[in-house]
């Protein structure tokens, strides 16, 4: 059968739709989704609160408008619960469907804590919209909120709600806000920035457990202090899904292993976004997968493209300190050597033995110099 399924219908799945509808307008495609299809920008999601914007008003399009756009079925509310990579077949909703070409764009999980108390299970995590809707409705009438994670999706959320009006916590076991990503100065520079606006840090702590409490919960932190708060934000980290591609014996590792085809183990089934390890790195951002979707877009219509990855900046959305990092995934332990000047603008470069650039982050006005940079940094893959 001359068709392809793709299973995921967020920004991954939709742009290698679109993507192929430019080579390929006729090849029968069929996406499917266990949630409600509409289509939405995810990096939205962090930084809606304070532009008022309600869950519905994300939402560009639903599944019946983006099925019209792309030519293609949308199936929604329907969970793939297995692949048959020899018959080429995935059941869906206890019906198999076949195909000739399979994609998996199936995302990733928010990490899940593993705390004690009788309130662990109502930490809220927001990875879509279904889970921005929740949170946004637990907010209401309530003033207090604490984030558990300091790294860029906490931190988003920190600068977001305090810029909502909101109390907010953050508490995190290292040392200063995006602790993986940032060198130490930037780090502080942007702790500084939020705490003047009222941000309430913990650093060098964990939650160990969250209770319920009179008005909302009471969570107790690993040095013996314990924070209320009304709304609990888990944000600590996303982990490829992988489960589904694993049962049906596709190589895994962190996440999906695929070539630079975008193929998995198995033949004529191929993944990206957050799923998908290509060339050793797990990169859960917009700009990996929309390279991604535009070199598998070619190769499903008949010209193998492998992808390519530029070095790829990161805008990180704290509006009280804006910072572009753009650092290669595959360095660890590099030395960051940076200055700040007036306004506690940062600039920070790291280089290699042969002192060519390889990272950069940049902080406030410098932001701006961005492009310039970009351009002198070596491609990743
Ligand atoms: P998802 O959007 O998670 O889509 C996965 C899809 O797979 C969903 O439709 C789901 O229903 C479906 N699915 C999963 N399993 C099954 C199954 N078994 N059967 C059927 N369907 C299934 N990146 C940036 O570059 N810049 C930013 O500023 C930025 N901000 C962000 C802010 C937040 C709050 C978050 C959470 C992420 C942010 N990111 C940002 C990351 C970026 O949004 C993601 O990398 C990207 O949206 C991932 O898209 P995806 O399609 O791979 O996954």
């Amino acid at each position: 059968m001359n068709n392809i399924i793709i299973i995921g219908t967020g920004l991954a799945g939709y742009t290698l739709a679109r993507e192929f509808r430019k080579l390929d307008k006729e090849t029968p495609l069929t996406l499917i989704t266990a949630d409600d299809g509409r289509f939405y920008s995810k990096p939205m999601l962090s930084n809606a609160l304070a532009s008022c914007r309600s869950p519905d008003s994300l939402a560009s399009s639903d599944a019946a408008q983006m099925a019209a756009q792309l030519n293609a079925t949308v199936v929604t509310h329907a969970r793939v619960t297995a692949i048959d990579a020899q018959q080429r077949s995935v059941t869906v909703n206890d019906e198999t469907l076949f195909y000739e070409k399979l994609v998996l764009a199936l995302g990733a999980d928010p990490v899940k804590s593993t705390l004690a108390g009788d309130a662990v299970g109502e930490a809220l995590s927001v990875n879509d919209l279904q889970d921005y809707a929740q949170f946004h409705a637990a907010l209401q009438g309530k003033k207090h909120i604490a984030i558990m994670g300091a790294g860029l999706i906490g931190c988003e959320f920190a600068n977001d709600l305090i810029s909502a009006g909101y109390t907010v916590d953050v508490i995190d076991p290292g040392q200063h806000p995006l602790g993986s990503l940032l060198p130490k100065a930037a780090g502080e520079a942007l702790q500084q920035a939020l705490q003047t606006l009222g941000v309430g840090w913990h650093f060098g702590k964990k939650v160990t457990a969250i209770n319920h409490d009179k008005e909302g919960y009471r969570l107790s932190l690993s040095d013996s202090s314990e924070l209320e708060a009304h709304v609990v934000l888990s944000a600590i980290g996303l982990k490829p899904r992988v489960d589904l591609a694993q049962a049906a014996g596709i190589k895994v590792n962190r996440g999906i292993i695929v070539d630079r085809l975008l193929m998995t183990s198995a033949p004529d089934i191929y993944a990206l976004g957050d799923c998908a390890e290509v060339g050793g790195m797990v990169l859960p951002f917009v700009m990996p997968l929309m390279q991604a979707a535009r070199a598998l877009a070619a190769t499903l219509s008949g010209t193998p493209v492998a992808v390519s990855y530029p070095a790829m900046p990161v805008v990180i959305k704290t509006p009280a300190y804006p910072i572009i990092l753009s650092a290669s995934p595959l360095h660890t332990g590099y030395e960051w050597q940076t200055s700040i000047c007036h306004e506690g603008v940062l600039r920070g470069h790291y280089y290699d033995k042969a002192d060519q650039l390889q990272g950069f982050v940049l902080t406030g006005k410098a932001t701006a110099e961005k492009s310039s940079l970009l351009a002198t940094l070596p491609a990743w893959l």
